[in-house]
């Protein structure tokens, strides 16, 4: 395959990280041609392209060399890492973005009296991120049963499937609604600049360097 001499970014392509993420690119100078089927949108300025895509996909795109960079939340990016093994491999968080902020936390239905991860022991916990909750338990030297579902992950325990849940927390609304309380925070995520640990060697590398700098700039700007 011929390298690309064009740079690529993932991104959400319908979700909470979508404004944002595409906000903060145009403060950075890039503008985007959008095309009729909206997965690629054309760099009008600067050699650099943007790809739309299920968030999920982001770190396994990175990975596998179709794009360079993504925008995507710490959650996913950690959840990727665990998962693949590829903690020390060439896919790293290069900046924080400071947008998209939640946590990944552990919640419990109102009446369980927990104090301590050791609680958790024998019981069944719901998740969409069975790697950070696995990793999480180990430590904690618990454990647990893991049911991992892709969605509604809040309604298990209501549905018997599941004594306590492991799901992202904003506001915390959710999790009232559905009569449950966080008791234990595994992770605080924010939208993060996902990418190689070392720059390509060529005019790709000289453009993630390019961006980098006007990143800092604007964030510095926002802080
Ligand atoms: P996709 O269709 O791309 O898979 P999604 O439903 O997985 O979308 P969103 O709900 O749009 O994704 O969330 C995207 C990211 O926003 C999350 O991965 C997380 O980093 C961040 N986020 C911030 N607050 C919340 C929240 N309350 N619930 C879920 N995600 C949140
Ligand atoms: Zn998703």
């Amino acid at each position: 395959m011929r390298p690309r001499d064009r740079l690529r970014i993932a991104m959400q392509k319908s979700g909470r990280l979508t404004e944002p993420a595409l906000e903060l690119l145009k403060r950075c100078g890039l503008t985007f041609r959008q095309s009729r089927d909206k997965l690629f949108c054309f760099g009008e300025g600067e050699p650099v392209d943007l790809l739309l895509v299920r968030d999920d996909d982001i770190p396994g795109l990175i990975a596998q060399g179709v794009c360079e960079l993504g925008i995507v939340g710490r959650n996913v990016l950690d959840e990727f890492r665990v998962t693949t093994g590829r903690d020390s491999e060439p896919l790293a968080e290069l900046r924080p973005l400071g947008f998209g902020r939640c946590r990944l936390s552990i919640a419990v239905p109102q009446e369980f009296d927990y104090s301590e991860p050791a609680q958790l022991s024998g019981r069944r916990i719901a998740t969409s991120y069975p790697g950070l909750l696995g990793a999480w338990l180990r430590e904690h030297g618990v454990e647990a049963g893991v049911v991992t579902l892709a969605g509604s992950v809040e309604i298990a325990p209501k549905l018997g499937t599941a004594d306590a849940i492991c799901d992202l927390v904003q506001s915390g609304g959710t999790l009232v609604a559905n009569q449950l309380r966080e008791v234990d925070v595994l992770l605080e995520s924010e939208a993060v600049l996902a990418g190689p640990q070392a720059l390509p060697a060529d005019e790709r590398g000289d453009l993630i360097e390019l961006l980098l700098k006007r990143l800092d700039g604007v964030i510095q700007v926002r802080e």
